[in-house]
């Protein structure tokens, strides 16, 4: 069996990890990176490059690069009105509901754009291992729905990643916790990322972890408070000049990207400077955005984001039937956790002070590799027992909506219903699953309806019909549904909002092998060139300076080599080919300075 890596697929940025004799280790990227930028950047040619590469494109060409891609996965687009505004590409309605993105002309799923970041990961970790890796860990915020989860193990799928287990993300933390301490202790995981906040109350012994609750918002992150930051500079901007800013997608990027600098510097400064030189051109010449923006004025504008993360960890303690004093340890989790405002929030409703031993970025993926080392047998004596962070119900009559499993039910678990007709010789009944608190169906999220088709004929009321919800250890929801006068049991499907048959995943999956292999190619083809590029100056520099110094032969030599060497680099796409010539440009120098006797 090779190595199962466990992967933190964030918002921002995604980091992965494996156990090498019985300890986490983080895998590092290409670019010596310990985790990457969750950005796929496109171009025109129809390359895909992803992490740093991408991210650095971004400001110069926003509407070819797609950043937080995670808020929109599994998501129906019109759930998603209020996140567009956070993006600088379009979201639009796919085929089947969900949000899609338009890249260049083509349409691409959220999950798609997930799995060439997953993709990136597993090239690094195969590179880093060196050896081939098929399976993984991936975690997901706690507050992931059942169409999140699904179109996360999907984007897994086409990534050529078999999933092995989907965990929360507050739930991995804990298990780095238990690794790393083996105490009992009962402890909160406060985990404020990039696009969404989980609080987690876990019961911690020395083998098992155990959560309580778990409560967050799925919309409230560091692209938030990013946002509301950008609203004030805009709003300077037009004190100061008079006139609004344009709402041009490449000045927005650059407004968007001071802000997220801005509010990482006052992390550590009391204050920081914006300037953004030449931010547009209008009638009246250039205009440039140039404004200190104080810690006390970012702290007064997300105040209430912070305090509304306050609100869902009282929440969390309370549900899991606990007062704050009883907390022993509070780990802090996720990039916006390293805000001061925040930890000082955090500390002062805890009243103790923050364990900051685990490094925000990595503690998750940290986490996803132990579960992964816990799935191959290397770690044993841990148990996890993890918990379902929505009620799960049905409609019923009268738009109501009935709990079969409520939230904070230790997964995996299994629910059973029976129902029957409403009508004489009634042929199938159709029932329409919902996660939510709301005691009104319709404010629930629906997963989709399933219809149980060849019920007997029979007076109404009288079949019997057994359907059970099961919610596995991944948090993904699976129904069945048996007649039980007939005994025929049905094969049924969820038609989630955003899902996709086997089929469809397959072709995905091939497709993107496919460009995977050329992304490979075109990057090879890229570094060889630059390299010939390079010996081409070198030769051009030694013959102009020792031009004097060499025979007429070495010349005619130096001369041919060039030459052919400036053909290849312009006409020549064959990497072996290319390789050999740089090769031989090596030989040509060596040859030519042991010549001149340098
Ligand atoms: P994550 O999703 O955990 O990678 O968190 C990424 C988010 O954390 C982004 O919104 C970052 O801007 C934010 N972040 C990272 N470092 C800091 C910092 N030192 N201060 C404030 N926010 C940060």
């Amino acid at each position: 069996m090779g190595t199962i890596i466990g992967i933190d697929l964030g918002t921002t940025n995604s980091c992965c990890a494996f156990m090498e004799r019985g300890e986490p280790r983080i895998i590092i990227n290409e670019e010596g990176g310990r985790t990457t930028p969750s950005v796929v950047g496109f171009a025109k040619d129809g390359e895909r490059f992803v992490g740093e590469v991408a991210k650095r494109q971004l400001v110069v060409n926003p509407e070819a690069t797609v950043y937080a891609i995670k808020r929109f996965m599994g998501r129906r687009y019109r759930e998603c009105r209020a996140d567009m505004g956070l993006v600088s590409y379009p979201i639009l309605e796919g085929a089947t509901g969900e949000c899609a993105v338009e890249v260049l002309g083509r349409q691409y799923s959220p999950r798609e754009i997930s799995a060439l970041v997953l993709q990136k990961l597993k090239k690094a970790a195969e590179d880093f291992l060196g050896e081939p890796v098929t399976e993984a860990v991936i975690t997901v915020p706690a507050y992931f729905t059942d169409s999140q989860r699904q179109a996360t193990r999907d984007a897994g799928t086409i990534a050529g990643l078999d999933v092995l287990r989907i965990i929360n993300e507050p739930t991995a933390a804990a298990l780095a916790y238990v690794h790393d301490r083996r105490k009992a202790s009962t402890i909160a995981v406060y985990d404020f990322g990039g696009g969404t906040f989980d609080v987690s109350i876990l019961r911690v012994d020395r083998d098992v972890a155990e959560v309580k609750a778990t409560r967050g918002d799925n919309q409230l992150g560091g692209a938030d408070l990013d946002r509301m930051l950008l609203e004030w500079l805009a709003a300077a901007f037009a004190r100061e000049n008079g006139v609004p800013l344009p709402t041009d997608k490449v000045v927005m990027q650059r407004l968007r990207d001071a802000a997220e600098r801005a509010k990482l510097e006052l992390s550590t400064a009391s204050s920081t400077d914006v300037a953004l030189p030449f931010l547009f051109v209008d009638a009246s010449g250039p205009r440039h955005l140039q404004v200190t923006v104080t810690r006390a004025i970012f702290e007064e504008l997300i105040a209430d984001a912070v305090e509304r993360t306050l609100v869902e960890c009282r929440a969390a303690v309370r549900d899991a039937g606990l007062a704050v004093e009883q907390i022993d340890e509070v780990v802090m989790v996720g990039g916006s956790s390293r805000i001061p405002l925040v930890q000082e929030r955090v500390k002062a409703l805890f009243r103790r002070p923050l364990n900051k031993g685990f490094n925000p970025d990595e503690v998750v993926a940290i986490g996803a590799a132990i579960q992964a080392g816990m799935l191959e047998g290397d770690i044993k004596g841990v148990t996890l027992l993890d918990v379902t962070n929505f009620s799960l119900g049905i409609e019923v009559a009268g738009g109501r909506f009935a709990r079969l499993i409520p939230k904070n039910t230790t997964l995996p678990t299994v629910a059973r219903r029976q129902v029957s007709t409403v009508v004489d010789n009634q042929r199938s009944v159709k029932i329409h699953i919902l996660q939510g608190e709301s005691e009104r169906a319709r404010e629930n999220v629906s997963l989709g309806e399933f219809e149980l088709n060849n019920i007997q004929p029979a007076a109404r009321g009288l079949p019997r019909i057994d359907i059970s919800f099961g919610i596995d250890a991944n948090g993904i929801v699976e129904v069945s549904a048996k007649d039980t006068r007939s005994g025929i049991s049905e094969a049924l499907r969820i038609d989630a909002p955003a899902g996709m048959s086997k089929q469809e995943l397959l072709q995905l999956t091939e497709s993107h092998a496919a460009a995977a292999h050329s992304d490979e190619e075109a990057k090879k083809l890229r570094a060889i060139r630059k390299t010939i590029e390079g010996q081409i100056v070198g030769l051009e520099g030694f013959q102009r300076i020792h031009q004097g110094e060499l025979h007429r032969s070495d010349l005619d030599g130096l001369d041919q080599a060039l030459k052919r060497a400036r053909m290849a680099v312009l006409k020549s796409q064959d990497v072996p080919n290319l390789t050999e010539l740089s090769t031989y440009l090596v030989r040509v120098q060596q040859h030519l300075k042991a010549r001149v006797g340098v």
